[in-house]
């Protein structure tokens, strides 16, 4: 794929920061945790998101209110409870611009782990026959590989081969469409798919994937990282399953969503019983999708995309620093890969492990290791800072700051040698 068009001057990041400015600073003002850390920055967006007072308030309120189980009481707070887990259906639909809310199925799991997972086992496993091959993206986050390979051995076990065919990549970290078209063919019938990675920060460009595979073909889709940062049109993009965490949405942790299409294969159904759902996450999932609505995921995502465009911008001038993935497409107005606030770099003069613990005792908060990527990813650890729509250009700036005086330290080290 070419590399995006330099961003036009209307959109280029730092007029972006300053036009949403008072918007962002009412936005921050609304999450109680940065009350109480001054002098702290929460730079790790991507492994959970921080929550805004009105989900904190809803969760409070049913506690304190309405507080009961979904389905199984005549009661007032039994009834309220099972009509909020009907109510929190409508607004997932919602979020996701449902097309066809009368075909499609909203599940509650516990995250994106168990969705995809569920995918696999609940449906794939019935779905697919002796010679099928399933595209697997093996440098994505391992909860969007291990579930197809678990699939194949339940397959296997039954006496059924399915081939895995590996998503290939471009250097930049996008997947290699016209790589993946020598490699997709009539016995293709699933493909699996993230969103925003989670390790380059890019935009898969997942659309490019139906136009490539036909009408028939199965897409699932890994929106952990990108739910609650951007709009996420189902319509859109024209994929089959859906899978997402609360917690990265600015909901508790222990809810997530299985959206499905069913209108390719058989229609979905859970297995086994389900048990009591889990009611407070449904709360602030429904509140956190409020808090989107108002809050404008086109304006999360606009802020974010600047900002780290910023932290890009500012990391390309440290001479040590190796930044992962995507390297030329920060223009807010790409069609081809664009970073959405998720940035990884290394350092060749300090373990990243070592540079987590450096930024934290400057009050950076980074995430620094393997990220859970798949077999295919990187070999070397790095550090991962991610964004939202509370963080601040005076927290990316500090982030460089910081960067920028090790570079001078270790660089003055070495030429004394
Ligand atoms: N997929 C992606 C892209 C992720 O970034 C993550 C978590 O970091 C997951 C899946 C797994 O999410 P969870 O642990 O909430 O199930």
């Amino acid at each position: 794929m070419p590399d995006a068009k330099p961003a036009d001057s209307a959109q280029h990041p730092d007029r972006v920061l300053a036009e949403l400015d008072s918007w962002q600073r009412e936005v921050r003002s609304q999450f109680p945790i940065f009350a109480e850390a001054a002098g702290e920055a929460y730079l790790d967006s991507a492994a959970t998101a921080q929550k805004p007072q009105t989900v904190l308030d809803a969760v409070h309120r049913y506690l304190t209110t309405a507080n009961a189980n979904a389905g199984r009481g005549t009661y007032r707070w039994a009834n309220e409870t099972s009509a909020l887990v009907e109510r929190c259906r409508g607004r997932v639909r919602d979020l996701l611009a449902d097309p066809d809310p009368e075909r499609s199925g909203v599940h509650f799991t516990s995250g994106t782990t168990e969705a995809l997972r569920r995918v696999a086992l609940d449906w794939l496993v019935d779905t697919l026959a002796d010679g099928d091959e399933i595209v697997v993206p093996a440098a994505d986050h391992l909860a969007n590989v291990s579930p197809w390979q678990e699939a194949r051995e339940v397959l296997a076990r039954r006496g059924v081969t399915v081939r895995l065919v590996e998503m290939p990549y471009e250097p930049s970290g996008d997947y290699d469409i016209a790589a993946l078209a020598g490699l997709v063919g009539e016995h293709t019938r699933f493909v699996a798919v993230t969103h925003l990675h989670h390790v380059y920060g890019a935009d898969m460009n997942v659309h490019r994937i139906r136009r490539l595979v036909g009408d028939d073909v199965v897409i699932c889709l890994d929106a952990a990282q990108s739910v609650g940062h951007l709009p996420v049109s189902v319509a859109d993009l024209d994929v089959d399953f859906v899978a997402f965490s609360g917690h990265k949405a600015m909901a508790l942790p222990g809810i997530g969503v299985l959206w499905a299409r069913n209108t390719r294969g058989p229609r979905y159904v859970h297995r086994g019983w389900e048990g009591t759902p889990n009611t407070a996450g449904l709360v602030s999932l429904q509140a956190a999708v409020d808090w989107f609505d108002v809050t404008g995921l086109d304006r999360i995502a606009r802020w974010t995309v600047a900002l780290g465009a910023r932290l890009t911008d500012g990391l390309y001038r440290l001479p040590s620093i190796q930044v992962l993935g995507c390297q030329h497409s920060l223009a807010l107005d790409s069609t081809v890969q664009r970073r959405h606030g998720l940035v990884t770099f290394r350092h060749p003069g300090i373990s990243s492990a070592d540079l987590g613990f450096v930024l934290a005792e400057h009050g950076l908060m980074v995430r620094a290791n393997a990220h859970c990527q798949g077999p295919a990813g990187e070999r070397e650890s790095s550090v991962r800072v991610s964004l939202h729509a509370y963080n601040t250009v005076d927290e990316v700036d500090r982030l460089l700051a910081v960067l920028a005086q090790l570079d001078d330290s270790l660089t003055d080290a070495t030429s004394y040698r």
